[in-house]
């Protein structure tokens, strides 16, 4: 386990955690936002991030600052803290970004963490490459190379106290998302920023931002902490978490509000759209549309940067009360349900059961079926994996109905779909106490179908009969020819 982070709760890949850090004497709960702060432009004050919002952690562009001849000569004097006028914990990115946006910057890696370290940043960050999607695979393989020659090198680096990110690449290739990650977990640094996704999402491509995350992941291990960087927008951070993202950063909350855009877990919104505000924070019970939008232009984009702040931190108090409580993919369900492309988030992530599977607790409240993706969920794998290793007698009734009185079989087991077939001693266990709905649905049926032909594969010499209500032909085709059927609802 690193010394700087420790896992509290954990639910399907998510998790609540403690990231201590040390420079600033503070420890920073995960899942946690870092609000943006440009250091030329104060839309929301950092002391009115930490006293009104709650943020224990912010970020910033050493860059800028280092680029800024007065905010540097400050910087250096009394330092980044007292500069912004933050109390809680202050992460500093490098450069990077205009590194990939221009093309060239005039320091090196290993100046800008010394310079990071002077200003005293409490988590710095070195210079990677930021490689984007899709381009050739040499192209990412040569970058990748560069930066982790810079994640090797930031270690000989003078850092004190401060903590060092080391951001994992690999453009839109998992396997190298995931030697990416596993080097960098064999390094020295401290934090993990899955870097350059900010272009897969800026396209709704989040199928492929779960399947780079989930490569990182594999790499990195589970005791890493995880930062999804450049993720600000609400209605994905519960996908990320689920994931195992555990630090997300918002520049968006300010950029929205200058283009007049309202975020809210269900998508963005323009201002001119609006006929009523769907949201209880301070700045929508105080406004009505038509008051935000006669406001002049500093104080539109001032309130506007506040609601979406504030509508930022409620996703993440949402997330982490859901993960405390068990039910953290009833919720991904529910943010998957706001746009077609995180349904197709939220499937990629079910993709990556299995891993999701090794870091679900193995009893949380009851499983809600609320969707047909619930029956690819990792509390389904676990079961059907389970199911090979359990003991059957020479013959078995399989059955959706009462157990048989006849002497036909050596024993009756229930099957409830999504989860198949299990001995009735296991009805009161995690997960088959799952509520689901009466009408239930191809997806559940055929994973039912799934759990009978797991458990007569591992079980071959056995007798089996499957009574089942009504189960439609094409689900059958699922079920093993050995086993006889007997439709229920026939009798
Ligand atoms: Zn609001």
């Amino acid at each position: 386990m690193r010394e700087c982070f420790e896992i509290r709760d954990l639910d399907a890949g998510g998790r609540i955690g403690e990231l201590t850090v040390p420079r600033a004497g503070v420890t920073v709960e995960t899942p946690a936002l870092l609000p943006v702060i440009n250091p030329n432009l104060d839309t929301l004050s950092p002391r009115r991030m930490a006293e009104e919002f709650g943020a224990e952690i912010l970020i910033t562009n050493s860059y800028i600052i280092h680029s800024t001849d007065d905010i540097r000569e400050r910087a250096l004097e009394n330092g980044l803290h007292e500069v912004l006028d933050f109390p809680g914990a202050i992460m500093t990115d490098s450069g990077s970004f205009q590194l990939s946006e221009y093309g060239e910057i005039d320091v090196t890696s290993e100046e800008i963490l010394e310079f990071q370290h002077a200003i005293g940043s409490d988590i710095g960050t070195p210079v990677d490459i930021p490689t984007p999607p899709d381009v050739h695979r040499e192209r990412a393989e040569d970058e990748l190379a560069t930066t982790q020659d810079r994640l090797e090198r930031a270690q000989g680096v003078e850092t004190g106290e401060m903590l060092v990110n080391a951001p994992v690449q690999g453009s839109t290739y998992p396997d190298l998302r995931e030697e990416a990650g596993r080097h960098a977990n064999a390094t020295a640094l401290d934090v993990f920023p899955v870097g350059a996704v900010v272009p897969l999402m800026n396209d709704y491509r989040y199928d492929d931002m779960v399947d780079a995350v989930a490569g990182a992941k594999r790499g990195l291990g589970a005791d890493a902490p995880v930062h999804l960087f450049g993720a600000g927008h609400p209605m994905m951070f519960a996908l990320g978490v689920a994931m195992g993202c555990d630090l997300f950063d918002s520049a968006a909350y300010a950029l929205y509000a200058r283009d007049d855009r309202y975020l809210t877990v269900r998508g963005t919104r323009h201002l001119e759209d609006l006929d009523y505000l769907p949201c209880s924070c301070p700045v929508c019970t105080e406004h009505s549309p038509d008051d935000l939008r006669a406001l002049d232009d500093d104080a539109r984009e001032t309130e506007l940067a506040a609601h979406n702040l504030h509508v930022t931190f409620e996703e993440i108090r949402r997330i982490k009360q859901a993960i405390r409580a068990g039910n953290l993919l009833e919720l991904v369900e529910q943010r998957a349900r706001a746009h077609p492309t995180m349904l197709d988030g939220y499937r990629a992530l079910l993709d990556h059961a299995a891993q999701l599977e090794q870091s679900d607790p193995v009893s949380k409240g009851a499983f809600f079926y609320t969707s047909q993706e619930s029956a690819r969920r990792p509390e389904v794998v676990r079961h059907q994996q389970r199911l090979e290793r359990l003991s059957v007698p020479e013959s078995l009734f399989l059955t959706e109905g009462q157990p048989t009185s006849s002497d036909e079989f050596d024993d009756s087991w229930r099957v409830e779909p999504p989860f198949g077939p299990f001995p009735r001693a296991l009805s009161k266990s995690y997960p088959l106490t799952a509520e689901v709905p009466d009408r239930t649905d191809r997806a559940a049926l055929e994973a039912a179908a799934e759990g009978v032909a797991r458990l007569v594969e591992a079980n071959p010499d056995t007798d089996m009969t499957l009574g089942h209500r009504g189960w439609p032909a094409s689900v059958l085709e699922c079920v093993p020819a050995s086993v006889a059927l007997i439709d229920l609802t026939a009798e």
